[in-house]
């Protein structure tokens, strides 16, 4: 007999996402925080784990009070802004953050809307949740188009429109007056800003969580993966409110967040001080590669996040397999003859430079 997996239509030949990850001396593709947690933080990970440990016939806590608690405390500390715990949500990444909110708020016959260059697995949560996927488009400098952004709205009625911002690839934040404008257009439906990086924004740059007040559907979604050093954890989160976290508990699978993912989680948070430490070193490192390549007549833009979007090449594949045999690996993503370097430590950034002034223009 012969059999394939019954795979959906939609899904045959489809590659599975995911940047390379190859063994190279330079990494600066996946936009992680360059230096691991302290040893100090390290330890109390390990204490509060085998804790943990000694717990593991017991399913975990299945609504992560302390999580939840913890979570809220942080974002009071970093925005100034205190929401309450039910309006609090966490899960695996804030991918999987986002996919819980496509499986609630999206689903047949529905709409999710984003506007490229944009975070490139959004597709992929309206695929696998049987939404319809829009994808519109920013002004050539990448800022916001609202003009087009409310006529594609006005259009399609999204229930779901993802924002990022800072935006990957781009690394452009929105201004307070874009989102309280964009969450007006989307009426019912949930505007997402996906702050991610939010923690690397330049002095002046607010948080959408400052709106949160004032707009009840909009969703601040961010992650312990970038400036928090901690990608390996997995955990996301959002605030919103507290309708939003109620459905969420619908669509979740049961105990979601393990014993150890919990125990890791807040142990962090105990200590976010210092695993944030190196955040404004980063900003600074940031900040002096954006200038270091516009001197050299590079087009780049402006970054609130801890990576660089910079061109532009008529052959970037060219620049990136070139980049690579130097040791340095970045990400070849975003609008044509553009290419991403993540922020990396002095030694590494200094590699980058070299490689790029080796390699050249193509
Ligand atoms: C890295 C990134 C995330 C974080 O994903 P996790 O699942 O939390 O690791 C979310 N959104 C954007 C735009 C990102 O670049």
């Amino acid at each position: 007999m012969t059999w394939s997996p019954p795979l959906r239509e939609e899904l045959r030949g489809v590659e599975p996402y995911g940047a390379p990850q190859l063994d190279v001396p330079v990494q600066l593709n996946t936009n992680e925080n360059p230096y691991g947690p302290p040893a100090e933080v390290v330890a109390e990970i390990a204490t509060r784990v085998a804790q943990a440990a000694g717990r593991l016939n017991r399913y975990p806590d299945r609504d992560f009070t302390a999580l939840r608690s913890a979570l809220r405390d942080y974002l009071a500390a970093e925005s100034g802004v205190r929401v309450a715990v039910e309006q609090v949500w966490a899960a695996n990444g804030s991918n999987e953050v986002m996919l819980h909110l496509l499986q609630a708020f999206g689903g047949p016959g529905r709409v999710a809307m984003s506007f490229a260059p944009t975070y490139s697995m959004y597709p992929e949560y309206a695929r696998d949740t049987h939404t319809a996927w829009v994808e519109g488009h920013r002004h050539d400098d990448f800022s916001f188009d609202l003009d087009h952004a409310a006529a594609l709205i006005a259009e399609h009625r999204p229930s779901v429109v993802l924002l990022p911002s800072p935006n990957n690839p781009t690394g452009t934040a929105l201004p307070h007056d874009v989102v309280g404008q964009v969450a007006a257009l989307v009426g019912d439906g949930v505007l997402v800003i996906d702050e991610a990086y939010a923690e690397f924004r330049r002095t002046g740059t607010p948080s959408a969580l400052e709106l949160l007040a004032d707009h009840p559907n909009l969703v601040i979604t961010r992650t312990m993966s970038k400036a928090f050093a901690a990608a390996g954890l997995r955990l996301g989160y959002l605030a919103a409110d507290p309708r939003v976290c109620d459905a969420l508990r619908v669509v979740r699978l049961p105990y979601h967040l393990s014993s150890t993912t919990q125990a890791t989680a807040l142990a962090a948070l105990a200590h976010a001080p210092v695993l944030l430490g190196r955040v404004d070193q980063l900003r600074k490192e940031r900040d002096a590669l954006v200038r270091w390549l516009r001197e050299r007549d590079f087009a780049v833009a402006d970054s609130d996040a801890n990576f660089v979007l910079f061109g532009r090449f008529d052959n970037r594949r060219a620049v990136w397999e070139q980049l690579l045999d130097h040791g340095v690996l970045i990400r070849e993503v975003g609008p044509a003859g553009w290419l991403r370097v993540s922020i990396g430590t002095p030694d590494e950034m200094e590699a980058f430079k070299d490689a790029l002034t080796k390699v050249g223009r193509q």
